[in-house]
């Protein structure tokens, strides 16, 4: 596989050479011009015949026609490295693996990228795009994400004080539920945490440790009943306060990292979108870098299966592709009898041996067994009766 740099590299030599091909021709061109209006000056006025200087035209063409060729011949043997560079780094192999028969919608691809745009606070490119595919956004859509980006925008700047109105907002809120969702309470009350702690340091680094006690009692003092550790391990840092003391110290260093910043950044973003009921990450994002990461993996199943349909009868692939953790969202599984995946309408059934199979596979043994309603797991000796199975959920 060729790396980007090659493909530069290349690209910059191709463009290069054609610049130089081009001032070549350019004054081969010139000189040709010059040279037949001399021909034409000694032709008309010093009385010379064609004849007389035939041979020496003849010459001065095929000089020109060899200069020429001789000029287009390394220009194009530049260009078909920089072609060959471009089929080694985007196989055409890849078209093997479009399959005609999936058949995506157009509109709700057109509703995703909208929906992209102003997740990502593009909001002019949004509203462009809405008009020329002719989707349309969800005013409470734009607001929300707006609210959310204008917040993280803030805390890139390392301003709190957004952040921590829009927390203390959503903690009240929470409370204020019929049915407190302990977790989210939790994760609220760990942002608000992480965000005081942020500002407590600010103030460390400026060395203003009697506002920075101050702001400890009023702000940190009420997290205690989760985080006493880290309160106390805060309050130690008091002794080093200032920027360099606080470099110095091999313990309380961990307090200037940027890290922090980006981890509460994330920890927003995630409960932020939690609050709204939207993935964390956009759909489109999501859909294009883990097709990015299939692609290997299909091109070599196209190539043995030559056109084929991938599917299994469930819109599933008939392979597994191995993708990241960050795509991994819930368990999955998949029947060790037919390999393909469970689904709410197959689900996988716990037979009284803890051995796992999916409904219809069960169903099937059934069918063909003699002994029925008792039939025999395929993986032990036991026998068992489809009303002793239960569903299992993952
Ligand atoms: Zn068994």
């Amino acid at each position: 596989m060729q790396t980007d740099s090659d493909l530069v590299e290349n690209y910059e030599r191709a463009s290069k050479k054609q610049k130089t091909t081009i001032n070549i021709l350019t004054s081969e061109i010139d000189n040709l011009i010059e040279y037949v209006e001399s021909c034409k000056n000694q032709i008309q006025n010093e009385g010379k015949s064609i004849k007389d200087i035939g041979k020496d035209v003849i010459t001065h063409i095929k000089n020109t026609h060899t200069k020429f060729q001789q000029a287009h011949k390394e220009f194009h043997s530049q260009l078909s490295k920089f072609g060959k560079t471009i089929n080694e780094k985007f196989p055409p192999d890849q078209e093997k693996i479009i399959q005609d028969k999936v058949k995506l919608s157009e509109d709700i691809i057109n509703q995703i990228i909208a929906e992209h745009f102003f997740r990502e606070g593009n909001t002019d490119v949004g509203e462009l795009f809405e008009k020329e595919a002719g989707v349309t956004v969800s005013n409470d859509f734009k607001e929300q994400f707006r609210e959310l980006n204008a917040i993280s925008q803030s805390l890139k700047r390392k301003e709190i004080s957004r952040a921590l109105e829009w927390c203390n907002c959503h903690i009240e809120k929470a409370r204020n539920h019929d049915k407190v969702d302990e977790k989210e309470f939790r994760d609220l009350r760990m942002l608000a945490f992480q965000l005081h702690k942020l500002q407590y340091v600010e103030l460390l680094v400026q060395n203003d440790s009697k506002k920075a006690i101050q702001y400890a009692r009023d702000n940190l003092q009420s997290f205690s009943d989760q985080n006493i550790e880290e309160i106390k391990y805060l309050m130690g840092s008091i002794l080093y306060s200032g920027r360099d003391k606080l470099l110095k110290s091999e313990r309380y260093r961990p307090l200037l990292d940027e890290s922090l910043w980006t981890e509460v950044l994330r920890l927003f973003k995630k409960i932020g979108c939690r609050r709204i009921n939207q993935a964390m990450e956009s759909p489109l994002y999501v859909s294009i870098t883990a097709g990015y990461q299939a692609v290997p993996t299909l091109i070599k199943l196209a190539s043995v299966t030559q056109g084929m349909d991938l599917r299994t009868s469930s819109e599933q692939l008939a392979i597994e592709i191995d993708l990241d953790d960050e795509f991994q969202y819930h368990s999955i599984f998949s029947c060790p009898v037919t390999k393909e995946q469970t689904t709410p309408e197959n689900p996988p059934l716990l037979l009284p041996c803890n051995h796992v199979l999916a409904e219809s596979s069960v169903k099937k043994i059934l069918s063909t067994t003699r002994s029925a309603p008792k039939f025999k797991c395929p993986y032990c000796p036991s026998v068992s009766e489809l009303v002793h199975c239960k569903v299992v959920h993952f």
